[in-house]
């Protein structure tokens, strides 16, 4: 099977959409598709296919923990409808595995676009307990050629739409992608999320393969980067990994931030990055910010980073907002009234990510509900996310608030003090950001000096359970969010 494991990143989906709503439940399609009979065992029987996969991609843990509380409730060729026993459930496999399920469900059932769960406390428990449990050792050893995530065909410069905000990132990926020779080394794009970093790096590989197919170009993120060199370690096997990456002749590492704080897989990379610069391979990375910017990361790497050519992605313009509304317009099945569309690239300004997906769920919507896309239409059903746009809550700001509620300092909330009088605040500081920000659990970890994911979702379980027995935490909860909001 050639499926790779390090796939885990949903901006590789090959075009599908990935959408959650958790307000279909109160649709009546919704309830159409999961009453019907037929529907809702065709369902459990995709989703019993799908465990025993998802077992060996996302480990037995996750399984166990999440997934096998999950039941299938509903099933149409794009939608697979799932049941959570609480809202927690739902945020975490929403935050945590819903790219990697609609990944591993579409291997079954291709025409599968949208994964939509929704809580449901009175779903009985899933017998799924007996779905066939892969050891530690029986979990796939990493092929060499599984190294890198898939490329998406869906991106390529031909749908990446261009104005002066991306225009030198567009032409320095172009060239690189037209080019046997090495003009320079590193690429290094930049640019804030939802920018079309990614975008670009596909459309580089569909390029350069296309050109040449026996090129060998591997696209990963740095976590997955990062996460072959720990699997290496642990199997003994960092000369093997050393020897696949140098095996590439063109290198691409997604979202190089990432390994911000992460010294051994800095000095890793830093390695790969020479021995692949000095054997001439090309080598393309993007972040989020600037090589000199990035904090966290040694002054030698970043240097190293800066030296070929570094091409930021600015903020959009509504030109380009409207030029990639028009283009998506152009392909979707149902149709966009250009009104609808300059209200869209007038009101959400933030990225082109947001974007689409605003668009997305518009096509949703109106594929559900039947009804035609109106002005009103879009207004009532994106009334939520225009709301979450102009109250943008930051992190910092919720940090600081907490702090001083509290009367400790800011740097209290970030440290690694485990106190319980430090502890506590700093978790309802990340119970707070996941309840008032967008941001993912990853986002927060990194906005709490670089914690993992796993500790920010292991605070905001702590309070949720806290504030059903703690009257003097939910107090302070309900406070700072009228202070905050
Ligand atoms: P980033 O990696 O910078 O966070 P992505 O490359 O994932 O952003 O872009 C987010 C989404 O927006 C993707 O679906 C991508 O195809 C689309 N996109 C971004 N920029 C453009 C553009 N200039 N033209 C067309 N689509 C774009
Ligand atoms: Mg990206």
């Amino acid at each position: 099977m050639a499926f790779a494991v390090l796939d885990n990143n949903f901006e590789n989906l090959p075009g599908a959409q990935l959408e959650l709503f958790s307000e279909f439940a109160a649709l009546p399609q919704a309830e159409v598709l999961a009453s019907t009979a037929a529907a809702a065992q065709r369902a459990r029987e995709l989703w019993t296919a799908v465990l025993p996969e998802a077992n060996r991609w996302l480990g037995e843990a996750v399984v166990q923990n999440w997934l096998r509380h999950l039941t299938a409730t509903g099933l149409s060729d794009d939608t697979l409808i799932l049941a959570a026993p609480s809202k927690l459930m739902q945020d975490w496999v929403q935050n945590r595995y819903a790219d990697d399920l609609l990944r591993l469900l579409r291997r079954v059932q291709p025409s599968l676009k949208f994964l939509h769960l929704h809580v449901d406390a009175n779903v009985e428990m899933p017998a799924v307990a007996e779905a066939p449990v892969a050891t530690a050792e029986e979990l796939p050893v990493l092929p060499m050629l599984n190294l890198g995530a898939p490329i998406d065909a869906a991106r390529n410069f031909d749908n990446f739409v261009v104005d002066k905000s991306n225009q030198l990132a567009f032409e320095a990926a172009r060239r690189v992608a037209a080019s046997d020779k090495v003009e320079f080394n590193p690429l290094f794009l930049h640019g804030g999320v939802g920018l079309g970093k990614t975008h670009l790096l596909h459309a580089i590989a569909n390029e350069i393969t296309a050109r040449n197919p026996s090129r060998r170009v591997i696209y990963l993120s740095a976590e997955q980067f990062m996460y072959q060199f720990i699997r290496a370690l642990r199997d003994k096997e960092t000369f093997t990994f050393k020897e696949m990456f140098r095996a590439v002749d063109v290198l691409m590492i997604d979202d190089i931030q990432f390994i911000a704080g992460k010294e051994s897989t800095q000095e890793e990379f830093f390695h790969t990055f020479n021995a692949l610069v000095e054997q001439g391979k090309q080598i393309i990375l993007s972040a989020d910010k600037s090589p000199g910017d990035l904090a966290g990361v040694g002054a030698r790497l970043t240097s190293r980073m800066g030296m070929g050519l570094v091409a930021d992605i600015h903020p959009t313009s509504y030109e380009l907002r409207l030029g990639v509304l028009h283009a998506r317009a152009d392909r979707a099945a149902v149709k966009f009234p250009t009104e609808v569309l300059a209200w869209l690239a007038t009101n959400i300004t933030s990225n082109i990510r947001e974007l689409e997906g605003a668009f997305n769920r518009l096509i949703a919507h109106a594929q559900l509900t039947g009804a035609a896309i109106t002005l009103e239409f879009a207004q009532r059903v994106l009334a939520d996310q225009l709301r979450q746009q102009t109250r943008r809550i930051s992190i910092e700001e919720i940090q600081k608030q907490v702090a001083q509620h509290f009367g400790l300092r800011l740097s209290d909330i970030l440290a690694a003090r485990r106190a319980r009088a430090v502890a506590r605040p700093r978790q309802l500081a990340m119970y707070l950001a996941k309840q008032l920000t967008t941001a993912s659990l990853p986002d927060i970890g990194r906005a709490f000096g670089g914690r993992d994911h796993t500790t920010i979702a292991h605070g905001v379980r702590t309070v949720e359970n806290l504030l059903l027995t703690d009257a003097a935490l939910a107090d302070a909860c309900a406070a700072l969010k009228r202070t905050l909001s």
